[in-house]
């Protein structure tokens, strides 16, 4: 539209802002995205407003109509993040490490591997001998949970670790 002396923009900011949210979800089709692609690229943007922009999508994500237009405009796609290993959330730095995916066989190597073959019972001091190719002495989960966490584990001898297993019903684990 061309410039037209004495005319207001019927564009305000509040329908600026309006049709900025109709936008956002919508599907744009690949040749649409390849143009705005270019359009961004080589673009700088400032420090100050790379934060508030930054903040304004925080902020954004905390409302329910966002979240759910995302949620609708991300269906069917693939995870940006699957199939793809991330080196800093495996291993000791995933959250769910402590969990139980490594199960009872995990631990166990875990724990021997950190703490080798218990020397002595915690209980009655007793020291470690094999009976047969078996190591008297075993390491005791607390728990039941197989954390790894070395408070969660006890050694004990098969003596004591029957009479702790009387009272709690925790498996043990053979060295
Ligand atoms: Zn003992």
């Amino acid at each position: 539209m061309p410039f037209q002396k004495g005319h207001k923009s019927f564009r305000t900011k509040q329908s600026y802002k309006l049709q900025g949210q109709k936008m956002i979800g919508r599907f744009v089709s690949q040749a649409t995205r390849e143009k705005i692609k270019l359009k961004a690229t080589g673009r700088k943007f400032s420090k100050e407003f790379k934060e508030a922009d930054s903040k304004r999508v925080k902020e954004l994500w905390k409302k329910k109509w966002y979240r759910n237009k995302l949620v609708k405009a991300h269906l069917g796609q693939k995870a940006w993040n699957k199939g793809k290993k991330f080196v800093q959330i495996s291993e000791k730095n995933h959250w769910n490490w402590k969990g139980d995916k490594v199960g009872y066989h995990g631990v166990h190597s875990w724990i021997r591997k950190l703490l080798g073959k218990p020397n002595s019972c915690e209980h009655c001091g007793g020291e470690g001998r094999y009976n047969g190719s078996k190591w008297s002495i075993h390491w005791a989960n607390k728990s039941q949970k197989y954390l790894r966490d070395l408070t969660d584990w006890m050694a004990l001898c098969v003596k004591c670790h029957r009479r702790y297993d009387r009272k709690n019903t925790n498996i043990i684990i053979n060295q």
